[in-house]
């Protein structure tokens, strides 16, 4: 970063990355501060020159130039100099590193004479803390001291700010005599620029910091607490039913409420927390370096805090808040993150009855990671191989032997972990990517089938893939399959698309005759989820269906008591006699495979048998 840029830029208490939102309201103030500091440094320069030029002068008159000699010389062109407002020198002795004399205008400016300043403020500059080497070689680096801010008090009491510039002297063996300072009063610069950083840091209603601010800060924070291994706490803070408050009492008590709750909670917190208004009726608080027990108790005093009654003009309010809590870096690595995180936790406070606090767990993210988000995601995802096909024994009722699978889509993101197919499958085929993933589920199944029988080739199982309705209209689904059987050489005995009824919702001639194509390929046609959609009975005879699945919804109904299912055992019924397999899905519990042996239907998947698993789990388990 540019030298002056940092300077300007620590100066209004700045030194981390500027977040986007940060860089426009800062260029101005920025901009300006170039013009100033540029204007500054020429006429400091030339009053540099001139203040050089005596003292050359004044030398040439003493020779030689003895502490004493130089404070005489000086003396003079103090009074030479004293004309030249509003600089104001000084000078010290180099080996004590101490301050033996301040100009006349310096005395004049903070109401003291010499002496009491001295005495006072002797201290005070860099050179009287730093020791007599390290200000040399500070100074003699550069030939000068980079300048440093100093606020001192003036007899009055007022405070007063000034920059300090320092320069070595030399004798004529070029041996360092003492430091010469220039004095400048940038009072005014320094109100102006607080009134500045107020401006733009400052939540004005309550006097706290604002969103601005806390991102600064929160920056500032992260790269400090990331350098030293640490952690800090951060609190979302939002007041229960405030908008109730607003609308029936008013603005100006709601105003009012927010500056007393703003005050309120300042008392609870310690000094050095950080407390902004980011919103509305919204607070956050980041404690440093805090444990979890301080944590707790600070948490409880401030929801006690906020329960008492607040009395705003004649009315007497109840208040409560949602507070959502987050620990960096655990829950979020950066400001952006980290206020994401708190908000989700804020909102499970909410939900959770309001009037509470929650902490962040990561698990909540999947609930509220945005479906637009999600959509964006999946292209890459699709390119970073963050998709995995599982694969779910379909199960022999009679015989409990694996006799085929169903291959289901994962989807494992990076930030979000395991994301459900019923999450994401719809989002795709409402953008269209349906198509790229279909097609991906098909090669994949496809190499997946080709690795099955490397492993086994005396059991070649069929393995059944999911096609969604977009993919009939939209895809040459023949000549994908066609292509992908080719290349892993595999028969279509081995393979089965699920699809639902809702295929024959629209232009049943058409997909009648597509379904015909795809089955002189030899793949079986399974109805997936029956019962469940449309009935499409009329047609399934026409349909050249070899299979038919039935909806957990039917399997969860089945009764424990050995009683009957009358639906169940119509669809049983009316897939024999139509010459189907019979699937059942979703059995968890033995007295339901029970009763579907009883009834006849030849295979069931579920959790009673097995989870849908990854390839390596699934072909152990089928070996075996
Ligand atoms: P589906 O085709 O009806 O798949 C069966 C779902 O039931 C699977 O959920 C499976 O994990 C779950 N399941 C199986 N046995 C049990 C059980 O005993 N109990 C319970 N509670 N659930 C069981 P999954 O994998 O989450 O898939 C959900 C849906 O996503 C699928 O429903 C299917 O419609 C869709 N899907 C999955 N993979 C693909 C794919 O590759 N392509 C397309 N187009 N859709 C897919
Ligand atoms: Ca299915
Ligand atoms: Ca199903």
């Amino acid at each position: 970063m540019n030298q002056l840029l940092e300077y300007q830029l620590k100066s209004i208490g700045y030194d981390g990355v500027l977040s986007q939102s940060q860089q426009l309201s800062l260029f101005k103030m920025v901009n300006e501060s170039y013009d100033k500091a540029r204007y500054h440094r020429s006429s400091q320069r030339s009053m540099l020159d001139t203040a050089k030029n005596k003292i050359q002068e004044l030398r040439s008159i003493t020779n030689d130039a003895t502490d004493n000699k130089l404070f005489e010389s000086e003396e003079k062109y103090q009074r030479l100099l004293s004309n030249l407002q509003p600089y104001y020198f000084f000078y010290t002795k180099s080996n004590e590193g101490r301050l033996i004399s301040i100009g006349d205008s310096v005395s004049d400016m903070l109401g003291f004479s010499e002496k009491e300043f001295i005495d006072k403020y002797s201290d005070h500059f860099a050179y009287g803390l730093k020791s007599d080497i390290e200000t040399k070689m500070l100074i003699s680096e550069y030939g000068y001291n980079v300048p440093y801010e100093l606020s001192l008090e003036n007899k009055s009491g007022v405070l007063c700010h000034l920059e300090v510039t320092e320069y070595l002297i030399f004798n004529d063996e070029n041996e360092i005599l003492g430091i010469e300072g220039i004095v400048r009063d940038i009072t005014e610069d320094i109100v102006a620029k607080n009134r500045i950083s107020n401006m733009l840091y400052r939540d004005t209603l309550t006097g706290i910091s604002n969103r601005l601010h806390l991102e600064v800060l929160m920056e500032k924070l992260i790269i400090n607490t990331y350098n030293k291994n640490k952690t800090f706490s951060m609190l979302f803070l939002d007041l229960d039913y405030f908008k109730h408050i607003n609308d029936t009492l008013g603005h100006d008590v709601g105003d009012l409420l927010l500056q007393q709750i703003a005050y309120a909670i300042s008392d609870v917190i310690r000094a050095n927390d950080i407390f902004a208004r980011i919103g509305g009726d919204e607070f956050v608080i980041i404690f440093k370096d805090i444990g979890r027990e301080e944590l707790l108790i600070t948490i409880e005093k401030l929801m006690k805090c906020m329960n008492q009654p607040w009395i705003i003009k004649e009315y007497e309010l109840s208040v409560s808040a949602s507070i959502g809590v987050v620990r960096y870096p655990e829950d979020g690595k950066t400001t952006i993150d980290l206020m994401k995180s708190a908000d989700i936790a804020m909102y499970k406070a909410k939900s959770n009855g309001r009037n509470n606090f929650t902490f962040f767990k990561q698990e909540y993210n999947h609930s509220i990671y945005s479906e637009m988000e999600l959509i964006q995601d999946m292209p890459l995802g699709l390119k970073n191989n963050e998709f995995v096909l599982y694969f779910q024994p379909k199960v022999s009722v009679m015989s409990n032997k694996i006799i085929a699978a169903e291959a289901l889509i994962r989807w494992i993101h990076p930030k979000m972990g395991y994301i459900p197919p019923d999450k994401f499958i719809p989002l795709s085929e409402s953008t269209g990517l349906i198509l790229k993933l279909g097609r991906w589920v098909i090669e994949e199944a496809c190499r997946s089938i080709a690795y099955f029988n490397e492993c086994n080739p005396n059991k070649k199982l069929n393995v059944s893939i999911n096609i969604s309705i977009r993919q009939f209209q939209h895809e040459n689904i023949y000549k994908i399959l066609k292509e992908n059987m080719t290349r892993y050489a595999i028969e279509g005995e081995q393979l089965s698309l699920e699809i639902t009824e809702s295929i024959m919702m629209e232009n049943h001639e058409h997909m009648v005759q597509k379904l015909n194509e795809l089955k002189t390929l030899n793949v079986n046609i399974s109805l997936d989820d029956f019962g469940t959609g449309y009935s499409t009975l009329s047609y399934l005879h026409k349909l050249s269906i070899d299979e038919l699945k039935i909806d957990k919804a039917f399997i969860d109904e089945i009764p424990r008591d050995g009683d009957k299912s009358i639906i169940l055992d119509t669809i049983i019924a009316m897939g024999q006699t139509l010459d189907m397999a019979v699937v059942a899905e979703g059995v968890e519990h033995e007295y339901q495979r029970q009763y579907l042996k009883d009834k006849g239907c030849d295979i069931y998947q579920g959790y009673l048998f097995s989870k849908p698993l990854p390839k390596e789990e699934y072909i152990s388990l089928y070996i075996l």
